[in-house]
């Protein structure tokens, strides 16, 4: 066997947390331990129905079994925009200020690629989605963690950056609502993150992955609603959670026209679009009934109160998220993120994700993912009462 040489940039890649976490479970499995897993924000329950027949429809269509086109079909691209105007308010041009992705999560790890040069700075909320960082360093790019905390609701202090920093960054990563902590953002936020980028010259990406799975009637905004957001930057958005579509692997990034053009420009250097059959599904989504949506929100509702009425009776005193299918919480007295989530998994077979996954800052608190059937859920929960003990905080 020949010995190849990793290239340096991925030589350091760790694996993606939940690969870690997916290996952990089958060795649990194989040992015939009964395992549950609050560990990954993917939805358990199916695509509606009228979104699957308009996929098989359109899969028999000879037309759609060529290439598409690599930034999207005009008519998904309108669906978005259409989508933006009537949830947003925000005015989108199809043809220069949307592009389709693969899924939201490529579109985040290569706008880097566009933006980046070899040690350019990019400001990353710390915790935060994985891909942000990743996508980064694999540019080249230089992350500098801004510290999120509770005490901030979350989100990063701009007055705390820098001001060499500030000057240097290229590009920030915000995502409201978030993931892994669950916080919300009101325009206000936006509004200083506009003044900030102008000041600083700096590319905003929102990723907005959470928008519709939210809670008590709260309606997460659009970074796009401020006035002067699209100057600096751009929102990223997916059918995945909304629709239950994270297997179909489509999304969108919308806003300036020449950062959506250039990294329509860089796919079309590496891939060739999404199946059109999946667009027109995807368009069935987001213009179709949205009942579906609506009865899934109240299903994760539910699951959010077993949760949050089950860490109260254990000792937490926690305020329910208001978006996002996650709760984040600190680890008792005595534990760390890790220790804490492997205590959890030997003693219950429940699988949590410790928070330092999330970046360093996310030391001292997991995360627990409401995409579990309602019954599995009660039953980690009966798991956690009986054999965690006294836990003091
Ligand atoms: C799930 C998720 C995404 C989107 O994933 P795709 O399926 O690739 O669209 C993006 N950002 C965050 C923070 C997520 O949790």
């Amino acid at each position: 066997m020949l010995q190849f040489q990793e290239a340096a940039r991925i030589k350091n890649l760790p694996p993606y947390l939940f690969a870690r976490i997916e290996q952990l479970i089958a060795a649990k499995k194989e040992q015939g331990v009964d395992v549950i897993s609050l560990g990954i924000g993917d939805p358990d329950l199916p695509t509606p129905d009228h979104i699957v027949a308009e996929l098989k429809k359109e899969a028999e269509n000879p037309a759609n079994h060529q290439y598409p086109s690599s930034v999207g079909m005009l008519s998904y691209r309108q669906a978005v925009a259409d989508f933006y105007k009537q949830r947003f308010g925000v005015k989108l041009n199809p043809k220069t200020e949307v592009v389709t992705l693969m899924g939201s999560k490529e579109g985040i790890a290569h706008i880097s690629f566009c933006y980046l040069n070899s040690g350019d700075v990019i400001l990353i909320p710390d915790p935060g989605y994985p891909v942000y960082a990743g996508g980064a360093i694999l540019a080249g790019g230089q992350p500098y963690n801004l510290k999120v905390t509770a005490a901030n609701g979350f989100k990063p202090n701009y007055a705390d950056v820098p001001v060499d920093i500030a000057k240097k960054a290229k590009m920030l990563f915000i995502n409201y609502p978030n993931n892994p902590t669950g916080a919300t953002a009101d325009l206000k936020f936006f509004e200083e993150t506009v003044a900030f980028a102008k000041e600083n010259e700096i590319l905003v990406c929102h990723d907005l992955a959470y928008s519709e799975i939210a809670f008590d009637g709260y309606r997460p905004p659009s970074f796009l609603e401020v006035p002067g957001a699209k100057v600096v930057g751009i929102e990223f958005g997916s059918v995945s959670k909304p629709y239950n579509m994270t297997g179909w692997r489509i999304g969108w990034a919308v806003g300036h026209p020449e950062v959506v053009e250039s990294l329509g420009r860089l796919k079309s250097n590496i891939d060739s679009g999404q199946f059109q059959a999946i667009q027109y599904a995807a368009i069935k989504g987001l213009t179709g009934s949205q009942q579906a949506l609506e009865d899934n929100i109240a299903i994760y509702e539910q699951r959010r109160k077993i949760v949050m009425d089950g860490l109260k009776e254990m000792g937490w005193h926690l305020e329910a998220p208001k978006a996002t299918f996650y709760v984040w919480a600190p680890v008792p007295k005595g534990y760390t993120s890790t220790s804490f989530a492997e205590d959890v998994l030997e003693k219950t077979g429940v699988v949590i994700t410790p928070g330092n996954g999330y970046g360093d800052n996310g030391e001292g608190y997991f995360r627990i993912s409401l995409t579990v059937a309602t019954e599995r859920l009660k039953e980690a929960f009966a798991r956690l009462k009986k054999n965690l003990g006294n836990l003091e905080f």
